[in-house]
């Protein structure tokens, strides 16, 4: 896409950052009729470090920003799953709700067209020098000034935006990180079909296996105060999986719990990862850069509409506290699945439990929220606790005094 400007330099609205929030809100924008300038440093198609799973939440904000259904080969359908504990399975399901794989270099070239054709203005090649909040101007690398009356910064983990008005984009003491390499295609048809997850792989994180068409994308990530040698980790996966040498991996950081409770400030807004709207439990991130990104721009409409830009900030707090919510609960959820003490009880109630995982599928699917799925399995927690106590109990005492149970 080749860069151009109008000759005018104030925009109803600025965005900074191409991905999907920040397509989602140029998009929405557009379509309302605002003027609005979407400045990249990257030129499109580029890639982009992701598992490129594609949720049916997030599908279901794609169809509500873009009016429209996927074309044709942006995704591979999956409806197979199974989950793992290093070398222990724990359970296969072959009739989720479907997942999509994408590569991000495709999906994201998408969706900025679909922005283009809703009638936002593309400046891609294009870094950002300097942001002034209180002149509402941006400097680009060659020297020009844009103006703003709101700016949505969209512009991903390490947000300049984020910096310019928190003094740094996120908290390195809770902060995630992946480690991800595409591996070649698998030839084995049920691994072919089957999306893979294991929650051993990384500490207070989980790895992936995501097999698609062209290739298979291998990753591992969680936090990283907790996981210091990430690499050995994601060495050790690919050879659990048989997947040879992850040479030439490659990492990015994760806002893996850190979200913002107040996402922006005046006529200034964060959304997507620039916001922290990743969840701390799956690592997804796109539904809600999809969601956020629409939501800051109906926000910055309704502000300039109402002749106040200095209040989108207020309004985009409201409207994102449903996402708020939702990345609360996983939090709340979070030492449940990942600490070392309430792993092993979870690891052994998700194993055990065809209902749980079916409810985290629908979770991801978007045909559940979290409040239910914390209440579900708030309710069969203190049965696996018992259980697990119980055969705990039943394992030392076979060891100390008697034959052991059956396994
Ligand atoms: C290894 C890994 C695997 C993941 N797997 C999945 C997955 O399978 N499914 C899922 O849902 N989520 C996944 N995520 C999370 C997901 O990638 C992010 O949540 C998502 O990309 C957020 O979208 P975004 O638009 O907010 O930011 P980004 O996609 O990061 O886009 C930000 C854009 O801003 C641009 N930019 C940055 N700084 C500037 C600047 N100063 N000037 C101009 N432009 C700038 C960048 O070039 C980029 O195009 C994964 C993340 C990682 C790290």
């Amino acid at each position: 896409m080749l860069p151009r400007m109008k000759d005018t330099d104030t925009r109803d609205i600025v965005i900074l950052g191409g991905g999907p929030a920040g397509a989602a809100a140029a998009a929405s924008a557009a379509a309302r009729g605002l003027d609005v300038l979407l400045i990249d440093k990257a030129r499109f198609p580029r890639d982009k470090l992701c598992g490129g799973l594609f949720t049916g939440r997030a599908l279901t904000e794609y169809r509500h920003i873009f009016r429209r259904a996927p074309p044709e080969g942006l995704f591979e359908e999956r409806r197979a799953i199974s989950f793992h504990m290093g070398a222990r399975p724990m359970g296969r399901m072959d009739d989720v709700p479907p997942m999509f794989l994408t590569m991000r270099r495709d999906l994201d070239a998408h969706l900025l067209g679909l922005a283009q054709e809703a009638g936002a203005e593309l400046l891609t090649g294009q870094r950002v020098a300097a942001i002034d909040l209180a002149g509402e101007c941006l400097t680009l690398e060659d020297g020009r000034t844009i103006r703003f009356r709101v700016l949505i910064g969209a512009d991903g983990v390490t947000s300049a935006v984020a910096r310019a008005l928190f003094g740094r984009p996120f908290d390195p003491a809770t902060i995630g990180f992946a480690l991800e390499k595409e591996m070649p295609p698998v030839s084995d048809p049920e691994t072919a079909r089957t999306v893979r997850v294991d929650f051993g792989a990384a500490d207070w994180g989980y790895g992936w296996s995501f097999p698609k068409r062209r290739s298979t994308t291998v990753g591992v990530g969680g936090l990283q105060a907790r996981n210091p040698d990430m690499k050995a980790r994601l060495h050790g996966y690919a050879a659990l999986l048989d997947q040879g040498e992850a040479a030439g991996m490659k990492g990015h950081f994760l806002p893996f719990g850190d979200y913002r409770r107040r996402p922006g400030r005046g006529c200034v807004l964060l959304a997507g990862d620039a916001a922290g709207f990743v969840d701390p439990i799956t690592g997804e991130g796109i539904a809600h850069a999809l969601g956020s990104g629409r939501l800051a721009a109906e926000a910055a409409a309704r502000a300039l509409r109402e002749g106040r830009p200095e209040g989108a900030a207020a309004l985009y707090r409201a409207a994102t506290r449903q996402i708020r919510l939702s990345l609360r609960i996983a939090a709340l959820l979070r030492p449940i699945v990942f600490s070392d003490r309430m792993a092993p009880i979870f690891s052994r109630s998700f194993a055990g439990s065809r209902r749980v995982k079916g409810a985290y599928m629908r979770m991801l699917a978007g045909e559940l929220d979290y409040p239910a799925l914390l209440w579900l399995v708030a309710r069969r927690l203190p049965v696996a606790a018992w259980r697990s106590w119980r055969m705990e109990r039943v394992g030392s005492m076979g060891r100390s005094t008697g034959p052991r149970p059956p396994a």
